[in-house]
């Protein structure tokens, strides 16, 4: 079992083996499309893979984390079932967050199962039930996922939600390459792919897929063949910014340039140690701040952390003691920059 363990360990956080990649020849292609699939914009190419013998390395000295108990809230089901009027935030998981915003119900990275794993036996296995289930999952309108990790695209979470909403599927939204993995488990409507900034207009509304730092991978030979992304909502009023699962890169500073700034941002915290291994495609809680800076967000809420065991090293109450330390320590107004409990909600 342990050997397992390991195995789906690589299988599902590390770029092992990536195939080789090169510049794209044409002109009119963008720099992050190679012949052999994506990179990133400011990584080199080479730190895009880790060899086998690093992979053993960061096995053989890893801690385990321990178990923790958080306290975690129960929202407020029948009001969040039936409200179109009020705008809340609530955090059920890891990078899972429901947004409601003037009568529209979104959903990030949806996961509401008990494994981060392509088998339901190994992987990284969820500590905290997902606050709202799939049962009690208000109608949703609009889906949007950062990348195929197995701790952010959850097969049976978008086949039940697509399943419990049959007579009006949710649009789901993904980076370029994905909509294959969606046509293939039978969603073959209301699926839009879109690259580095490009844009999806829905009524008043704007969907940005904007280029954030990290990989892809959901099988064996499959590295980097989709793309990655953070998204960026325009609503009427209101900018909101999900950077997905992310190292710290000038990406930050380029979104900041592009948008005026960010009312609401969802910022990774989580899965960063250790730094040696894990710095180049998750941010740390001080990064995470910096990112904040770097898109201007006016508020900004730590995520993907806290929900499943053994995705890295840090210990699983940490993020939120180190995101402190970091606001505090970039002067930031208090409150600008915080933790959920799992399961609350934001009304604001
Ligand atoms: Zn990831
Ligand atoms: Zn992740």
């Amino acid at each position: 079992m342990r050997t397992c363990l390991f195995l789906f360990q690589i299988f599902i956080i590390f770029n092992l083996g990536a195939k080789e990649t090169s510049e794209a020849i044409k002109l009119d292609v963008p720099a992050h499309h190679t012949k052999d699939g994506f990179k990133n914009n400011y990584l080199p190419e080479e730190r895009m893979s880790k060899s086998l013998g690093t992979v053993f390395k960061w096995r053989f000295t890893r801690n385990s984390q321990s178990l923790v108990d958080f306290e975690s809230v129960e929202p407020d089901l029948s009001f969040l079932r039936n409200n179109r009027t009020e705008e809340t935030l609530t955090w059920i998981g890891h990078s899972t967050f429901l947004w409601q915003y003037k009568g529209m119900n979104v959903v990030t990275d949806p996961h509401l199962t008990p494994r981060a794993s392509p088998v339901s036996f190994a992987g990284p296995k969820r500590i905290v039930e997902p606050a709202i289930s799939m049962d009690d999952l208000p109608a949703i309108d609009v889906v949007v996922i950062s990348h195929n990790h197995y701790d952010h695209l959850d097969k049976k979470t978008v086949l039940g939600i697509v399943d419990s909403q049959k007579s009006n599927p949710p649009l789901f939204l993904v980076p370029l390459g994905m909509k294959e993995w969606f046509s293939d488990i039978g969603i073959k409507e209301k699926v839009v792919e879109l690259d580095w900034w490009q844009s999806h207009r829905m009524g008043k509304w704007t969907f940005h897929a904007v280029p954030v730092q990290h990989w892809s991978r959901r099988g064996l030979t499959d590295t980097n063949e989709v793309l990655w992304a953070g998204w960026v909502v325009e609503a009427p009023g209101k900018r909101l910014f999900f950077a997905g699962d992310t190292g710290y890169s000038k990406d930050f500073k380029d979104i900041g340039e592009r948008f005026a700034e960010m009312d609401l941002s969802l910022i990774p915290i989580g899965a960063y140690a250790p730094r040696w291994f894990m710095k180049d495609m998750h941010c740390n809680p001080e990064e995470a701040v910096q990112i904040h800076l770097d898109v201007r967000s006016q508020k900004s809420i730590g995520m993907h952390w806290g929900t499943f065991l053994n995705l890295t090293d840090e210990p699983l109450v940490e993020p939120p003691v180190k995101l402190r330390e970091a606001v505090k320590n970039a002067k930031l107004e208090e409150g600008s920059f915080i933790t959920l409990k799992h399961g609350e909600t934001l009304r604001f």
